[in-house]
């Protein structure tokens, strides 16, 4: 199963009149974790002073930069964990 086909599918579970609060807890949950394993692209901010690579903010969790002490970009944000796609970039 995708991991898009499995979040499509527990968001179906996450109506609060059917389900008790720890099922919806878990379900949100489950989603988060599977969501920050689809790579995001992230978000082009400003250029660096002494650098003209850029800088990039995680577009998961608005945080940046995402980019390492070195300038490398890597797969995952260091923030929030988020799957990071850096192609085009
Ligand atoms: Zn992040």
């Amino acid at each position: 199963m995708e991991i898009k086909e499995a979040v499509k599918f527990l968001k179906k579970y996450t109506d609060d009149e059917v389900y008790t609060c720890k099922c919806l807890t878990s379900h949100s949950m489950a989603i988060s974790a599977l969501e920050k394993q689809i790579s995001m692209k992230p978000v082009f901010v400003h250029p660096l002073q002494f650098d003209d690579c850029g800088d990039y903010m995680c577009s998961s969790c608005q945080k940046g930069s995402v980019l390492d002490p070195y300038g490398n970009k890597p797969d995952y944000c260091h923030y929030c964990g988020q799957k990071l796609d850096w192609s085009d970039l």
